[in-house]
């Protein structure tokens, strides 16, 4: 008999990391109940296929590059679901003086590009020798590039590129808390790549081979949420309890839930809580009988609005190429848009015939009160945007419009208190963790890997 058959464990959040350690936790024997707030599994990630389109509303792709999702990807049988994003998404564009520019991405393409002056390109050089320095504090992103390299630098790489992964401003995002390996190799070379190097080389088991470029992006054939699906279905049939809110946690052996299901209250008993919800989430939770809220403080993390909107074009209502990924712009620019994914291109087969895909991010740090508009006040908004940068002329033929009221959590400076109030709260109620994106990083892998660790550290407090 397995060791674990007779533990229970309650998982709140059914986003990737609360799935991921569900999946793993059965797996291991134990008795897993998910509880999710709303009416479908995922969280952020959200797939609809409506009328010969193929919609993500959250997330559109990742990187297929860490060993975790590699291996959950294997143990699910989804590599030959696996979509590798198509070779020509290689080329990403930034804008400059209005229009999209190819980003170099090869060190010759480099020296040649009018994305950048030649103090920049100097600076890339020049950098490779600084001495090493010790920060004992933490800085913001674009303090720490612009020290190494240029203001240039910061306003049409860094910040364009945070625009796009975080929704964030590099003026506030914390090395240390959000970009640890930068701080590393600044702390370890002086110099970033330098820097980077020899962490590569420190983590490379013996013989194995120097990995070349970056790691393919990819979705599966029937978009991100192949893989919640996937998940889902792996689990025992009544193992996730959907429009299931978690409101009250009383702690002890084991531990007590209060939930509402609708006007319904339920609950249950657990010899494990895990908490994979958002930090709001995790703000509004109560502890014990006297409705006390120890991680009401995680209410403070800022997350902006965004707002992601998927628009279909006949293709000749487009004349830019969409020969790439997608393009990013720089707040210096002034544009409306934070981006514009090339989505039918980036993933072909996701448009109708002859028709092709857009998926254009608004709001963010840089502009909250664009994520909040309409469907059509944004579509009037951006139709500027669309015209100038991708040559778009008429009305989409499809729109889907996605508004996430708080989107990701931002890991600025002085983050690590928000932390130690997590730790704080483990601490106390023992056998109970947590994890996700307000915990562990905000990617689909740091989520997904977020997912793992809850499950290692309940089988090995189990183990006790
Ligand atoms: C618009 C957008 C685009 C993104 N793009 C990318 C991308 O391209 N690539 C990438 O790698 N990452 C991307 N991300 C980030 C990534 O998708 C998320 O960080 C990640 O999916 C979060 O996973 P999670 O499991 O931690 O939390 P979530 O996905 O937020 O899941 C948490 C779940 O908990 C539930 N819940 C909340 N409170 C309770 C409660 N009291 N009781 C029960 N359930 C509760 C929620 O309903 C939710 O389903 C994007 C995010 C957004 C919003």
């Amino acid at each position: 008999m397995n060791p674990h058959s007779q533990k229970s464990v309650a998982i709140i959040g059914a986003g990737i990391a609360g799935l991921t350690a569900a999946y793993r936790l059965h797996e291991r024997g134990f008795r897993v109940k998910v509880f999710e707030r709303s009416g479908q599994a995922g969280g952020a990630i959200r797939t609809i296929r409506e009328d010969g389109w193929l919609i993500e509303c959250g997330p559109n792709s990742v990187q297929y590059g860490s060993p975790e999702l590699k291996k959950l990807i294997s143990d699910l049988g989804l590599e030959t679901d696996l979509q590798i994003a198509n070779p020509a998404a290689k080329k990403r564009f930034i804008v400059r003086n209005g229009w999209f520019m190819p980003v170099p991405m090869e060190p010759g393409q480099f020296f040649n590009t009018p994305l950048f002056g030649a103090r920049t390109k100097l600076s890339l050089f020049t950098e490779l020798f600084s001495r090493a320095r010790i920060r004992h504090t933490d800085v913001s992103l674009a303090e720490l590039v612009r020290s190494h390299y240029t203001q240039e630098l910061v306003d049409y790489a860094v910040n364009p590129l945070i625009a796009g992964i975080y929704a964030g401003d590099p003026e506030k995002l914390s090395v240390k808390n959000a970009f640890p390996s930068l701080w590393d190799a600044e702390r370890l070379k002086g110099s970033l790549p330098r820097g980077f190097m020899a962490l590569a080389k420190a983590k490379r088991k013996p013989g194995e081979v120097k990995k070349k470029g970056a790691p393919p992006i990819v979705s599966f054939r029937l978009g991100l949420q192949q893989l919640i699906d996937t998940l889902v279905a792996k689990l025992p049939a009544d193992a996730v309890e959907l429009n299931t809110a978690v409101e009250t946690i009383i702690p002890g052996q084991p531990h007590r839930l209060v939930c509402s299901r609708g006007p319904e209250k339920c609950g249950g008993e657990f010899d494990f809580v895990v908490l994979a919800v958002p930090a709001p989430a995790l703000a509004h939770l109560t502890f014990g009988t006297l409705g006390e809220r120890p991680l009401a403080s995680l209410d403070t993390i800022t997350h902006p609005p965004v707002s992601s909107l998927f628009l279909g074009f006949k293709r000749e209502q487009v004349t830019h190429p969409l020969d790439g990924f997608g393009g990013l712009t720089p707040e210096k620019e002034r544009r409306d848009v934070l981006g514009i994914l090339f989505s039918s291109t980036l993933f072909p087969g996701r448009a109708p015939e002859g028709h092709v895909a857009l998926t254009l991010f608004a709001g963010g740090m840089r502009q909250p009160e664009h994520a909040r508009l309409s469907t059509d006040q944004l579509l009037e908004r951006v139709q500027r945007d669309l015209k100038e940068l991708v040559g778009v002329k008429g009305a989409p033929v499809f729109v889907k419009h996605t508004f996430w009221p708080r989107a990701i959590p931002q890991y600025q400076i002085g983050y690590e208190r928000y932390q130690e109030t997590m730790t704080r709260v483990e601490e106390c109620a023992p056998h109970l963790f947590i994890g996700g994106q307000c915990r562990d990083g905000i990617s689909l892998p740091d989520c997904l890997k977020s997912g793992e660790k809850l499950a290692q550290r309940v089988a090995d407090a189990a183990a006790k």
